[in-house]
């Protein structure tokens, strides 16, 4: 029974780029599983309760370890696949470094069964805190299966770090498709919390990311193949119209290996460009294999920044066969001197149904009846209670006259009003906006010209609209007759039973959100039938971006990517009842004068200023 581990060398483990191996539940993943590979499994059992928090287990039936190399992998530069500094020139393994079973047992409790195929028992070893607690002779299948139970036990800052179960379990997910799509001949069980959330057979590379992704995926593929004496490209690209809103789908290997590659990745979107909206990204699965000595992958401890020797030529390289695999497909547009451009319609909204955009408007209004601001702008609009006054001059540029606009409303403090027109003015007028350039509203108050941005404006009404009602909980929702069955991915769906609650606050509702079709039965009274899919598509993807992204709260994100979502658009035609309702509901808000990404939603044009342009 060889023995096959051996500690690094000092100038060899000097050599190796050092830093935390472990920073989240994914990262003990992607070690573990790296692991198994390397040891040639061909099952994987990935197992994960509470987001990874309360147990990470990885179970394959590799090579297993004899009982001597079973202690020593835990020893930090404790490895089988390195000896020598040459070697980091020529890797075929995943790992090199002998540092992640040491960093793991250093932060949570293993348990570690192992047995090589030609050896009757096994062996299991229990350490805690880099401790060996036991070690003992067990019955074990061949192969290794390593669980990792409370996580940073002994570091309290880094546990209290962790995000909620639902986003660590994001993460893994993330790491186990890196992991699955690179080794579509191996098979995966992934479960949580008790349930199977991915049963992987063995496949071809096209089938492993439909298994994965979902079966619509398969007709979105467009194959990409070449070979060079730099680097031999396979793997696939999606069509364009199936570009998405945020980088979900985007996986680059070298030599089977998950990397990122800001510079790579632009020479993918550079093969797309013209076919693809500028906000869009494309999705890709391309796999590179080049030569193990031109390519470092020790410059950083998580191995997924790589630095290749000849970067430029494999961005041409890329960028040119990209191209020719999307003309092949007959994906590209076809030169046609004859024809004129400006009816082209750009590929992201070729598929689409066409959806008008559309204001509804509250017949019932009649502005002479009643004068108080707050007004319902057709069923889009919840009726808003006017806001305190105060809150208008917060951010309002610096030449207005404060005083000017207080002497209106200081007779009535109590009964506050949402309008912007001093009293007295209000119904004379009433009917004075009008529309810029499908741009702006317009409007005058007594200091001058009200210039509101119509976009930023309902962005910020539908902001605090919505982040109230995920907060209360009053959406009014509207039943759909017949229930819409929408297809998400895997990932999706996880995302949106991580924002599930939340929607239905606002009027969403859903029957079954477990399996990759899930039935809408209702929806916010504002979003039109033909216009769930798309919402929520977009919706998924924003929250996706953003999840990272500080100290936002779900329902502060939410808020913000429906109003980005459902918000009256630049070039929106808006009628005189619509403006009306535009400016009194924007006075109402919290917080009028910024929308929720912080631009300036309005401006006024003093007396002063319009004077001085006809000095
Ligand atoms: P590295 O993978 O960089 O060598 P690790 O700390 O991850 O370092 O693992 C240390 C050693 O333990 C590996 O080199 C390998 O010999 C052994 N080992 C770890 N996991 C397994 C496994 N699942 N099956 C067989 N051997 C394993
Ligand atoms: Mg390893």
């Amino acid at each position: 029974m060889a023995d096959i581990i051996k500690l690094l060398p000092d100038h060899v483990a000097n050599q190796i780029a050092a830093g935390e191996v472990v920073q989240r539940p994914a990262s003990v993943v992607k070690e573990l599983m790296e692991n198994a590979i390397d040891a040639g499994a061909s099952t994987i059992k990935l197992i994960i309760k509470d987001g990874g928090k309360t147990l990470i287990q990885v179970v394959d039936d590799g090579m297993g370890m004899s009982e001597t190399d079973a202690r020593l992998s835990f020893e930090r530069h404790a490895t089988s696949k390195i000896t020598s500094a040459q070697d980091l020139f020529n890797l075929h393994t995943k790992g090199f470094r002998g540092e992640a079973l040491a960093s793991i047992a250093a932060i949570a409790h293993v348990d570690m069964q192992t047995r090589k195929e030609d050896s009757e028992v096994g062996v299991q070893i229990k350490i805690e805190g880099s401790k060996i607690v036991s070690q003992e002779v067990v019955a074990t299948p061949k192969g290794t299966s390593i669980s990792v139970k409370n996580l940073f036990f002994n570091i309290p800052a880094r546990r209290n770090f962790l995000k909620s179960h639902q986003v660590e379990l994001r993460h893994i997910t993330d790491e186990f498709h890196r992991v699955a799509l690179v080794h579509p001949n191996i098979e995966f069980h992934f479960y949580n919390n008790g349930s199977e959330i991915f049963n992987l057979p063995k496949a071809k590379h096209r089938q492993r990311i439909a298994h994965i992704f979902g079966n619509r995926m398969e007709d979105r593929l467009v194959p990409v193949n070449e070979e060079t004496e730099v680097v031999k490209i396979s793997g696939f690209v999606c069509k364009p119209e199936f570009s998405k809103k945020s980088r979900g789908e985007q996986f680059f290997f070298a030599n089977d290996r998950f990397i990122k590659s800001p510079y790579l990745h632009h020479a993918v979107a550079a093969a797309f460009e013209g076919l693809i909206k500028a906000d869009m990204f494309p999705g890709y699965f391309l796999y590179l294999e080049v030569d193990p000595s031109s390519i470092d992958i020790n410059i950083h401890p998580t191995k997924t920044e790589v630095k290749f020797d000849d970067e430029n030529t494999l961005y041409a390289i890329l960028r040119s066969t990209i191209k020719h695999s999307l003309g092949q497909f007959n994906v590209a547009p076809i030169l046609d001197f004859d024809h004129d451009p400006n009816l082209d319609t750009p590929y992201a909204y070729k598929e689409r149904d066409a959806i008008l955009p559309k204001v509804t408007v509250d017949a019932s209004f009649n502005p002479f009846i009643e004068k108080t601001g707050g007004r319902a702008m057709g069923s889009s609009f919840q009726k808003t209670s006017a806001k305190g006054w105060e809150s208008m001059f917060e951010g309002l540029d610096r030449d207005i006259d404060v005083e000017e606009f207080s002497s209106v409303v200081i007779e009535s403090e109590s009964e506050v009003q949402g309008s912007l027109y001093a009293d007295g003015e209000v119904e004379e007028h009433l009917a004075a906006t009008f529309q810029l350039r499908r741009k702006y509203v317009m409007s005058t108050v007594r200091s001058g010209l009200l210039v509101i941005h119509q976009n930023r404006a309902h962005e910020r009404i539908l902001f605090e609209k919505f982040l109230g009602e995920i907060t209360v909980k009053e959406g009014v929702s509207q039943q759909l007759l017949f229930p819409l069955e929408l297809t998400f991915s895997k990932n999706e769906l996880t995302v949106l039973n991580e924002i599930k609650e939340s929607l239905t606050n606002i009027g969403f509702a859903f029957e079954s959100l477990e399996h990759e079709t899930v039935k809408v039965t209702g929806v916010p009274l504002m979003v039109p039938e033909s216009g769930i899919g798309t919402v929520l598509d977009r919706l998924i993807a924003d929250y996706m971006e953003g999840f990272d992204s500080g100290s936002l709260s779900q329902a502060e994100m939410l808020a913000k990517a429906l109003s980005k979502n459902l918000a009256i658009k630049t070039g929106d035609v808006l009628d005189q009842e619509s403006q009306l309702a535009l400016v009194n509901n924007l006075f109402a808000c919290k917080e009028p004068s910024l929308s929720p990404f912080q631009k300036v939603t309005y401006t006024i044009i003093s007396e002063g200023d319009i004077d001085k342009k006809f000095s």
